[in-house]
Parts: C-alpha cells; sequence; structure tokens
C-alpha cells in the first residue's frame, strides 16, 4: 500500500472510543507528540461515556466482589494535562466521503486521519425474546443491571411461600461457556453464598447453569482447559449444560433445543458479540461478524485515512484465514502500534506493520482459581489469578501515569 505523507502539515486525528485501544492510542501519540514539540496535530478523542471501563473486570462488578466504581476511570481525569480533546458523545454514523463523524447531539467532527475502536456490541444471533428478556454483559451499566437484578431477586425469593416460585427466583441462567460466561459463573458461585446470608435465601435452592452450544466449556482452548474448567465450575455447584442450543427467551423462561425449558429468574447472556452497524453502515468493507476488514497496518482496505483496532477489526493474524481474537490485551497492544504508525506518518516515515504478539489468554474461575495458556504453557489453578492481578495492577498504573 503507498502511504500519503502530511509532513509539515497540521493534522487532525479523531479516535472513537475510549476504550483499550482508542484510549492508549490517543495517549500514546500524544506522549510522542509532546516529547517531539509537535504541537500542531490535533487530537480528538470521543465516547459517548465520560468514563473508560475496565471490561475484563465487569464479572466482579456483576457480582458485588469490588466496590462499584473499580472498573471505571473518568476520561478527564485519564488526560486532564494533555493535549488531547475530549467529546462525550454517541457516535451516529462514519461518513467516509466527507471525512466526517456524526455525533447525537448534532454536531459533525471532520478528520484527516480517523481510528475507529468502538469496541462490539452483545450478538443475540437473532434468537427471538434473548434480547427482550435477558440480560447481556458487556458494558459497566450492564454489570451494575444485573448485580441489583439478582439482588432484588434474592431478596423477593427469602420473603417467598411458594417453593416452586423461590426455586425459579434463586435459579440464574448464564448463556454461554466462553471467557465471559465461564469467569461471570465462577464469581457468581461465590457470591451467591454471601447473598442467602445477607438476604435469608435458602442456599440449598440455589442454581446456577451454564448453558453452551458446544459440546466443551471454554472451546477456543484446548481438551485439557475445557476439562479443567468444567471440574472447577463442578466443584463451585455450577450446573453445566452442554450441547444446547438456546431456542427461545421469554420472561424468567428458557426455551432450549429437544423442546426443553428452564425457568429461571435471571438469564444472562453472554453468548457473543460483534462489531457496531455503524461499520457496515459506513460502507466499509467487514468480515461476516460485522467487523472492519483491515490490513497489516491496521488501515481499511483501500483507504489511506481510516484504522480500525480491538473487537471492530478483522485484523489477519498471519495465519491462513485466521484473524487476531478479540481481546483487551490485543487492543491495548493495537492501540500502542497504531500511535507509533501515526507519529512516524506525521514524521514522514514509513510506519512498521502490526505484529501480534501471542502471550495468551487468562480465564478466572471463581476467586481462587482459573485455566489460561501464559506464554503458550497451559497453567490452572491460583497461579492463574496471581497472573491476572498483576496484569490488572500493570493495565491500571499503565493508564494513570502514562
Ligand atoms: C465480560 C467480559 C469479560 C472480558 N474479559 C476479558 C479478559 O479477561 N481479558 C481480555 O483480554 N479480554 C477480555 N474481554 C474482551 C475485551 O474486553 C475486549 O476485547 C476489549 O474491551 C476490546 O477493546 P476495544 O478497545 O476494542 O473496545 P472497548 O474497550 O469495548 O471500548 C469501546 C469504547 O467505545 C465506546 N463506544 C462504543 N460505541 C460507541 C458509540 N456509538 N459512540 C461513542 N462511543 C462508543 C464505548 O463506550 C467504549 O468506551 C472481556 C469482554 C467481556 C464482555
Amino acid at each position: 500500500m503507498a502511504f500519503v505523507h502530511l509532513v509539515g502539515v497540521s493534522m487532525k486525528i479523531v479516535i472513537l472510543g475510549a476504550g483499550y485501544g482508542g484510549l492508549r492510542t490517543a495517549m500514546n501519540l500524544e506522549k510522542l507528540l509532546r516529547a517531539n514539540h509537535m504541537t500542531d496535530t490535533v487530537i480528538t478523542l470521543i465516547d459517548q461515556n465520560p468514563y473508560h471501563q475496565l471490561i475484563q473486570e465487569l464479572h466482579h462488578t456483576a457480582t458485588d466482589g469490588s466496590d462499584s466504581k473499580a472498573a471505571i476511570y473518568e476520561i478527564q481525569h485519564l488526560i486532564r494535562g494533555r493535549q488531547i480533546e475530549f467529546v462525550q458523545s454517541h457516535v451516529e454514523a462514519i461518513l467516509p466521503g466527507e471525512q466526517a463523524v456524526a455525533l447525537s447531539d448534532g454536531q459533525r467532527v471532520t478528520y484527516d486521519r480517523l481510528v475507529i475502536g468502538l469496541g462490539s456490541i452483545t450478538d443475540f444471533h437473532g434468537v427471538p425474546g434473548a434480547a427482550e428478556h435477558s440480560l447481556p454483559l458487556r458494558t459497566y451499566d450492564n454489570a451494575l443491571a444485573i448485580r441489583d437484578h439478582v439482588k432484588a431477586q434474592f431478596k423477593a425469593a427469602s420473603e417467598m411461600n411458594d417453593p416452586k416460585e423461590q426455586r425459579i427466583a434463586l435459579t440464574t441462567a448464564i448463556i454461554g461457556g466462553g471467557y465471559t460466561g465461564c469467569q461471570l459463573a465462577g464469581e457468581f458461585a461465590v457470591w451467591v453464598d454471601r447473598l442467602c446470608r445477607d438476604t435469608g435465601a435458602p442456599r440449598s435452592e440455589v442454581r446456577i447453569a451454564l448453558l453452551d452450544r458446544h459440546d466443551v466449556l471454554l472451546h477456543q482452548f484446548g481438551r485439557w482447559a475445557n476439562s479443567e474448567a468444567e471440574k472447577v465450575l463442578d466443584r463451585l455447584r455450577v450446573s453445566i449444560y452442554l450441547n444446547i442450543d438456546v431456542e427461545a427467551v421469554e420472561p424468567q423462561i428458557l426455551r432450549v433445543s429437544g423442546n426443553r425449558v428452564l425457568r429461571a429468574g435471571t438469564i444472562i447472556w453472554a453468548a457473543g458479540v460483534r462489531a457496531p452497524d455503524l461499520i457496515a453502515q459506513a460502507g466499509l468493507p467487514t468480515d461476516r461478524m460485522g467487523r472492519a476488514r483491515v490490513d497489516r497496518y491496521l488501515r481499511v482496505e483501500d483507504r489511506e485515512d481510516i484504522f480500525v483496532l480491538g473487537d471492530c477489526a478483522a485484523i489477519p493474524s498471519g495465519l491462513g484465514d485466521e484473524t487476531v481474537p478479540a481481546t483487551a490485551s490485543y487492543a491495548m497492544r493495537q492501540g500502542e502500534h497504531l500511535a507509533e504508525a501515526l507519529f512516524d506518518e506525521i514524521q514522514g516515515r514509513a510506519p512498521r506493520a502490526y505484529q501480534p504478539l501471542k502471550l495468551g489468554e487468562l480465564v478466572s474461575l471463581g476467586p481462587d482459581d482459573g485455566v489460561g495458556n501464559p506464554l503458550g504453557m497451559p497453567v490452572t489453578g491460583y497461579p492463574i489469578q496471581l497472573l491476572k492481578k498483576g496484569i490488572e495492577q500493570f493495565y491500571r498504573s499503565s493508564i494513570i501515569s502514562l
């Protein structure tokens, strides 16, 4: 691909989304420009929320396991003293033909270079009633909604006389046995003990059901991880249902394959994400999950001026048709890479291609257990928790001190 350099010209860089990828791009680029006394580039960061969310901590927020503010940071606070303009608004449309984005407050923001880091949205896979009658876990608000709903169910159950109704109120069904569902189920299993003590609801009637359409949990991992996850969650009294397709969701009812019905006071949807619709609506080339197809420079195919990263981007991994996994750690490193690439371009240098660094994934299963493959090595148990906590602390200090 040819690169058009904008040497010596003041440049307007607009970054959509202050998540793991977008925030990192903005902060690292600003730091590079400031260190080189380059003041004629304007960085505008746009997010619908006033806060940056630590999405990988949301299973704690949803189960009251941490201070409810521990998973968010005020964006204005993080960028204080930096040459970054923050606009809190919802992006309604990307208009590549006009080099502009349209915001819900009526503003149009123009750009020379656009970085799209809008994350993903819950994919209900067209299951009837799922969007209306289940609670997704993708945002901080979602996590608070789950927490409040479950607390209310347990409180109501403690006052019920009908054992059948009580059992329904105390049943939580989690749909999706991937990272999100497994992490949430593990945390839930421990939380319910405390909830029962606090509300007086009978522990013996509590059920946590984890359902997945695959024949294993954590199907992205190898067999060793699947069986370890099942073992740990079994021990935590999570009921695992595999090879189950959810066909419809109604209020407190799950209709699943084989004409079976599960009644649950809380139904949580953790069965997948896809990119926001506005990427395809902008006419950008997309894959089947709606993610923008980008090249090894994170540029949208055949566009000089639009970059995409994180969950919104289908980035070639270099291995056949595979794309880079959608995780916070990849999004963050893509943000670091993009900051350098944009800085190179401003300076008239050809940017380097992005090389995904495979550091592995870590999945917590309750407060003391987990599975993962750090640096490709299969690891289980408490070391996963230690690694996760270390990474979390590293991340927190990195956004505060950048
Ligand atoms: C429950 C859960 C647990 C997870 N756990 C882990 C984990 O343990 N480890 C891991 O590596 N990954 C984990 N992930 C995946 C990880 O969170 C994502 O891959 C990561 O957040 C993607 O980063 P991003 O920068 O693309 O988007 P995000 O971090 O999601 O940021 C997107 C930003 O865009 C903003 N936005 C979206 N739409 C609009 C709009 N229209 N207008 C304005 N602003 C908008 C949002 O407010 C948000 O701030 C988890 C995901 C979930 C849902």
